[in-house]
């Protein structure tokens, strides 16, 4: 019962998609067509990614899928209408159309975005029996197959597909929400390394800030991408190309160093106490790593970087460790 709704769900999904690519290839899909080739991305690209284009809005995919045979109870588990008194809706419409993709390339739910500046910017597919966002990350059914030992990790949906067009197609994105437990596991499944690249603004660098420990738990090695002076991985290869982005990746920063450099933002070093909470605050740190050798090696080359005694931190950390439940 339960798996035969999923699976007509599924099947609905695939329909909505093919539907959504056949109108961006028609005339009057042409906006949408055209903002996507506006921003670089090739008609290979878009037929690998299954892009697509809502309507001008109305029913006309609910009236297409009724056409079909589906009944308003399950077209209503979708999430793709919105149904009152009044009548039944597309919950998209006016916008380009991401198909999100299960590992098994199956289509569970879609992205939106708008072509302007309207807002918002992204409508995704509400939760439903076959969309789990914290469970799935968009493009992981394409980064799994790829022949790199990592994966990139990235904000959006058109991030993943300018890495992917630009060769990088082991990069995959969160669906729109904060990176979760779950996700690294998918990760973990599939690789050990994940090369972080979060916007550059402020919220990027939280989330990162959120992701790195996460993945530390998964059992996952992170490192950061920097993009500066660019905002996401889209607008640096739009701006500096693949090789440019291939030297950010060599140049990859230890996720350690990163969150202590981010910490220490939060401290003036020319201060002796705000110097003395910052030290201690990386000594606290440094307990995540349980390994021995490990530790040590971070504390030394953390002491190193911050002109601390070796042995002061270490007394401090011995401290801290003591201290701990
Ligand atoms: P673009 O390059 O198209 O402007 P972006 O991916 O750079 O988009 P961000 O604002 O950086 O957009 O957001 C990152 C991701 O977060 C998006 O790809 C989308 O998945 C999600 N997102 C952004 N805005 C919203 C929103 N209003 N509602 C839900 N999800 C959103
Ligand atoms: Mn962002
Ligand atoms: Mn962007
Ligand atoms: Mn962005």
């Amino acid at each position: 019962q339960q798996e035969g709704i999923r699976l007509t769900l599924l099947e609905i999904n695939k329909k909505a998609a093919r539907y959504y690519f056949a109108l961006l290839k028609s005339p009057r899909g042409k906006v949408g067509y055209d903002y996507l080739t506006g921003r670089g991305l090739t008609d290979e690209t878009i037929l690998h990614f299954g892009l697509g284009f809502a309507g001008q809005g109305g029913g006309e995919l609910y009236q297409y899928l009724k056409k079909e045979g589906y009944s308003d109870q399950i077209l209503k588990e979708t999430g793709l209408f919105k149904m009152d008194e009044r009548g039944v809706y597309d919950k998209f419409w006016n916008r380009v159309m991401f198909p999100i993709m299960d590992v098994n390339n199956r289509v569970i739910g879609f992205g939106g975005r708008v072509m302007g500046d309207a807002k918002p910017k992204y409508l995704n597919s509400p939760e439903t029996k076959i969309f789990d966002k914290s469970r799935n990350l968009f493009g992981l059914n394409y980064a799994k197959r790829g022949k790199r030992n990592n994966m990139i990790l990235c904000e959006g949906y058109m991030d993943v597909i300018a890495l992917h067009q630009a060769g990088f197609t082991n990069a995959v994105a969160s669906l729109g929400t904060a990176f979760t437990e779950q996700q690294a596991n998918l990760i973990r499944r599939y690789t050990d390394e994940v090369l972080l690249t979060y916007d550059s603004d402020g919220a990027g660098v939280k989330a990162a800030m959120r992701a790195i420990p996460m993945l530390r738990r998964a059992g996952i090695t992170g490192k950061v991408i920097h993009m500066e002076p660019y905002k996401d991985p889209d607008e640096f290869i739009k701006n500096l190309g693949a090789d440019e982005f291939e030297k950010r990746i060599e140049e990859a920063q230890n996720s350690f160093f990163f969150e202590i450099e981010v910490t220490k933002r939060n401290y003036s070093m020319s201060d002796p106490d705000q110097k003395t909470k910052f030290i201690h605050e990386i000594a606290r740190k440094l307990l995540v790593f349980e390994d021995k050798i490990q530790r040590n090696n971070y504390l030394e080359a953390v002491a190193a970087r911050y002109n601390i005694k070796t042995e002061d931190l270490q007394q401090l950390v011995v401290r801290y460790g003591n201290q701990m439940p």
